[in-house]
């Protein structure tokens, strides 16, 4: 019987001389086909060997199966997608989009030659920190500052140049997971700095740090909660007393921010550690990512006093941790931009996002709204724009609530393809333009917050090829 269903399994000679076989191969070539022919008879005749198969699929199925694969294969993975999560940072989505300047600084620097490692004045080779260590300076008062590949690289880098060996003393309350394989606990173990918790999860005091101190003590590291909060009773020792009491013991204090901002985002609710505040408060280094509330592209910044950063530039690490001309680009295009602050808000999509009113939203609301409309004229869908509640993400301001609006979607009339809010959902999400939006209350949700130029015009011409 198996014998028999094997032999029945259409020949590849019989595949490939099929009509479409022939025009698949003209575009991908004869033998990426056959590849893909084989892998699918490959599995059928697996299937029949193991009893799971009693019949074999016609061979223009088979055909059909192998061309989908080849098309799939050739769909880029990295493509644009239309966030309607209203989570400004979502890491799943590549946090932050750049702005205009830093998008352009990216260009040039990616398509010329650059100064990237030379001196024009002197004509010579230079740092290719000394961009952003300028700017890093003026911006957050650090005497030195360099950027590696991420914030991860960055407390990785400064515990292995500073600690290795010895004991870095950190708060029971902030033994936090970052996320995926990034605990603070590992990351230390794998730099060779060793752990030594102190205090407790919700109370840790300067007092307790005081006790933990001894000949071995190398550093001193504080992580700010960047994606939890510890609330009710509880007690951490500030960045002051924490610099006092490593200045008196001479080792250096360590602040790792998350985030971290320049100023001004707390009247957005957004109440994240102020980077020239820390440093002033007395950090000898604090570490911050690029991407999140600064608004510009993958790195991690490691600023403050100078010998220490030094001794991160010539630790070996450092050229594994490097980062690339275009990361340069688009960080120090960002970082100018803060240079004016009221700027800052208005041209850092991130920054803008924040800051967009609650009025604004609504009427973004309400024209995407009609735009679907539009698009539904059979009046399949029940639309409507209301109140959402939009956050920061990313790792930043757990508890803060954006107030937003959203263009909710209900289906009324289900037909073929969509029948339910959740297959909707996944037809926009696999859609000419992917939109990830949410399910809640039996709502299809849109938030507007993070739509981007031009993105409601998309998702109402994807709604229009759906409906
Ligand atoms: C996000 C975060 C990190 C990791 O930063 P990446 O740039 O994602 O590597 C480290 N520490 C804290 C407190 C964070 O919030």
């Amino acid at each position: 019987m198996r014998q028999k269903l094997l032999a029945e399994i259409p020949k590849m000679d019989v595949l490939l001389g099929k009509e479409e076989a022939a025009g698949a191969a003209a575009r991908w070539g004869r033998g990426s086909v056959a590849d893909a022919l084989r892998s699918v008879t490959g599995k059928i005749r697996r299937e029949i060997l193991a009893g799971e198969r009693d019949e074999i699929p016609a061979a223009d199925d088979i055909l059909r199966e192998a061309l989908r694969s080849l098309e799939g294969g050739c769909t880029p993975a990295l493509r644009p997608v239309i966030n309607g999560t209203g989570v400004i940072l979502h890491t799943n989505l590549g946090r932050a989009p750049l702005s205009l300047r830093a998008l352009e600084a990216v260009r040039d620097a990616a398509s010329h030659y650059t100064d990237l490692e030379y001196d024009l004045t002197r004509g010579g080779r230079n740092s290719r920190q000394a961009h952003i260590s300028k700017l890093l300076r003026l911006l957050c008062g650090a005497e030195d500052a360099i950027a590696v590949n991420n914030n991860a690289a960055a407390i990785f880098l400064s515990l292995s140049a500073l600690a290795r060996g010895k004991e870095v003393l950190i708060s029971r309350g902030e033994l936090a997971e970052i996320g995926g394989s990034f605990r603070i606990p590992e990351i230390c173990g794998e730099s060779g700095a060793v752990l030594r918790e102190v205090g407790s999860t919700n109370c840790t005091r300067i007092s307790d740090y005081r006790r933990a101190l001894g000949e071995n003590t190398g550093a001193v590291l504080k992580v700010h909660a960047g994606n939890y909060r510890v609330e009710g009773y509880t007690e951490a020792a500030g960045a002051a007393e924490l610099a006092a009491l490593s200045r008196e013991a001479g080792i250096p204090f360590l602040y790792d921010l998350g985030s971290g901002v320049f100023a001004g985002l707390e009247r957005y609710g957004v109440d994240e550690p102020r980077i020239p505040e820390v440093l002033r408060e007395g950090a000898d280094l604090v570490t911050f990512s690029a991407d999140k509330l600064l608004g510009g592209a993958q790195a991690g910044i490691i600023a403050g006093k100078a010998e220490l950063v030094g001794k991160m530039k010539h630790h070996p690490l450092y050229r594994v941790l490097r980062v690339d001309k275009m990361t340069l680009a688009a960080v120090e295009a960002t970082l100018e931009e803060y240079r004016d602050p009221s700027g800052a808000v208005q041209n850092i999509p991130t920054l803008a996002m924040i800051a967009e009113p609650e009025e604004v939203l609504r009427e973004k609301a309400e024209r995407l709204l009609g735009m679907l409309r539009e698009a539904d004229p059979s009046g399949r869908l029940l639309l409507s724009a209301e109140p959402c509640s939009d956050r920061t993400g990313g790792g930043t301001a757990p508890l803060t609530d954006l107030p937003g609006y959203a263009v909710t979607v209900r289906v009324a009339v289900p037909s073929g393809n969509i029948k339910d809010e959740t297959e909707l959902e996944a037809a926009l999400r696999n859609a000419r333009y992917p939109l990830v939006s949410f399910l809640r209350q039996e709502r299809l949700w849109i938030s507007v917050r993070t739509l981007l130029d031009g993105d409601s015009e998309r998702i109402a011409e994807d709604f229009r090829a759906l409906l």
